[in-house]
């Protein structure tokens, strides 16, 4: 999932500034390392620190490298631990070409050892150390630069972005799969892995399709074609992306922050556009077969989803994970329908999803949150989430804003758009309400009580189930507490046998059909020593704590998870952890 930058360009007295501004905002792709290469008199300068991008400042101690031609990487490690050693750039023996990268080289054991019995040294244990030895043997018989990095990039199997750098001064890129895309301006030009690192610095972008290249230049992009190598200059196009600058304003984290964005979130999707809104619903009813897919937090809102299309609609909806997704495609045809949801919209998994719906020319529609991503271009037809720029590593408000947007679209596909609007209306004026300082010292007493615990439990049933999921999450990806989420009806078929005296469970009780079993559940858990905390507009003799939730009929989940978001948010500031960026995560995964 890392995040590349490189410039080529008019001299800069910071170059290495420049390049660490870009880094800083691909951050969110990883964390591990962070490393950057600028060529000074025809040499190579490197610099690399494990961890955030501030290491790697500390490393400069404010020592600017100048120079026309640098390149950065901020690294989310998938082959060869979090170490110095592995972070990139890497070089080739003679030290004459740098490369970073993002994806993952699957053939790389053999070309590993073949370079290896050529004589070539490997100071690293990535896959992508293999690129700068597979070019430096190369130039060995071949010199055209350009032409060789082409060759060598078609050699690696799976999905991948490369940036090279030789003494030289020459820049070339490849991509298959992972993001990349040049930027020009008067003064210089760019690669970089999105849109937003680059909007503050250039004019035009050039987004590349799969199996491009480019050749960056001081005064030109040049496009290339990866299987034929034709060249041709790019003109790229404007697209108009206001750099994202957000700030924690009174808050401490941005999960926090966002968190209480929600209210502000759900007001926008009731005020989405009405037109969007029926054509995408009016899509959904004319499929032959509709198909769910997504990853992490974003599949919890699509198993959501499921629940009130069947509950709403009368729909049906298939849903599997994006990396099942391709296992289960023979199901697909032309006249059905992917539905896909990803707040990056860089999310390979869920982009595999899409390719598979493509093989069998069935329609995709995509939730997004970021305009002019890899999935919205993919999709026949995608909507915006209008969430805002979510900074947190852990999604919140992104997750609000599909649920409540599934919830309209369910809405409208039994024609009732009027209700669902007035329904997420009614629920944003509940959550702002709700989210208070009541609440705040309600969770955090909970947080306290339960802090030490090796485990949680969380369930639910109907459209909660999901939120169950969700909830626990939240909880283990933040505070590293081992959280389960079940369907409450499947614990008495094994899941049970872990509940000890005083083990914390979380019942999410809604005033639903499903209210009567999943209380049943709460006391079989009770029965067996759990400590028992319930999520519920009312309280009940089962719940040994509760937490009140507003009542909001099918929206439920949307109120039921903000109980789970702050108790995450306590339980890992209370652990000592940074909320905002968990250790081995990273915001947009971009890799198999
Ligand atoms: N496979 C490379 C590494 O582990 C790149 C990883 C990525 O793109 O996430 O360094």
């Amino acid at each position: 999932m890392c995040g590349v930058f490189g410039y080529v360009g008019e001299e800069k007295k910071d170059l290495s500034g420049l390049l660490l501004k870009g880094l800083e905002k691909l951050e969110y792709r990883g964390y591990d390392s962070a490393g950057i290469v600028v060529l000074e008199n025809n040499k190579f300068k490197v610099k690399k620190e494990i961890g955030e991008i501030k290491n790697l400042k500390k490393v400069l101690q404010g020592k600017k490298y100048s120079g026309s031609v640098g390149l950065g990487h901020t690294r989310w490690a998938t082959h060869g631990g979090v170490t110095k050693k592995n972070s990139h750039p890497h070089l080739d023996c003679g030290k004459e070409i740098a490369v970073v990268h993002n994806g993952i080289i699957e053939n790389y054991e053999k070309l590993k050892n073949k370079l290896e019995k050529s004589g070539h040294k490997f100071a690293s244990d990535t896959d992508t150390e293999v690129v700068p030895h597979l070019i430096e043997e190369r130039m060995k018989k071949e010199k055209n630069f350009v032409e060789v990095v082409r060759k060598v990039f078609l050699s690696l199997k799976g999905l991948n972005a490369i940036v090279v750098v030789s003494v030289s001064g020459e820049m070339v890129a490849f991509k298959n799969g992972s993001p990349l895309m040049a930027g020009i301006s008067g003064k210089g030009n760019f690669v970089s892995s999105d849109i937003p690192t680059l909007s503050n610095e250039v004019d035009r972008i050039v987004l590349l399709n799969d199996n491009e290249g480019v050749l960056v230049k001081k005064e030109k992009v040049i496009l290339i074609s990866a299987k034929s190598g034709i060249q041709r200059e790019a003109k790229g196009e404007v697209i108009k992306m206001d750099e994202v600058k957000v700030s924690k304003g009174k808050f401490r984290h941005f999960f926090t922050k966002e968190i209480y964005e929600q209210p502000e979130v759900l007001m926008r999707v009731a005020n989405n556009n009405e037109k969007e809104i029926r054509d995408i619903s009016r899509l959904i009813n004319d499929a032959w077969g509709t198909y769910f897919s997504a990853c992490g937090t974003a599949s919890y809102a699509g198993l959501a989803a499921t629940y009130m299309f069947s509950d709403i609609a009368g729909i049906h909806v298939n849903f599997a994970v994006g990396s099942e997704f391709p296992y289960l495609e023979n199901l697909l045809e032309p006249r059905s329908l992917l539905i896909v949801a990803s707040q990056s919209g860089e999310t390979m998994d869920t982009l595999e999803a899409v390719r598979a719906a493509k093989r069998h020319k069935s329609k995709v529609l995509a939730l997004v949150n970021v305009p002019g991503s890899s999935l919205s271009r993919m999709a026949d037809r995608s909507i915006l989430l209008k969430a805002g720029p979510e900074k947190c590593v852990l999604s919140t408000k992104s997750y609000i804003a599909k649920l409540s947007l599934f919830l309209l679209i369910a809405h409208t596909m039994s024609r009732k758009y009027k209700v669902g609007v007035e329904l997420i209306k009614n629920t944003s004026k509940k959550v702002s309400l709700m989210l208070n300082s009541v609440l705040e010292k309600k969770v955090k007493k909970l947080a306290k009580k339960i802090v030490n615990e090796n485990h949680i439990f969380v369930i639910g049933r109907g459209i909660n189930y999901p939120t169950a999921l969700e909830g626990a999450l939240k909880i283990k990806e933040a505070s590293y507490i081992h959280a389960e989420g079940f369907a409450g009806g499947e614990l008495k078929h094994g899941p049970i046998a872990l509940i000890e005296k005083g083990t914390p469970c979380i019942a999410i009780v809604a005033r639903d059909r499903a209210k009567e079993s999943i209380l049943s559940n709460a006391m079989e858990l009770k029965s067996r020593g759990a400590f028992v905390i319930g999520v519920s507009p009312e309280d009940n003799s089962v719940f040994d704590f509760w937490i009140r939730v507003p009542e909001v009929g099918n929206a439920s989940p949307i109120v039921s998870i903000i109980p789970f978001q702050l108790l995450a948010y306590h339980l890992t500031l209370l652990k000592g952890y940074n909320p905002d960026k968990p250790r081995n995560l990273a915001k947009s995964v971009t890799v198999k």
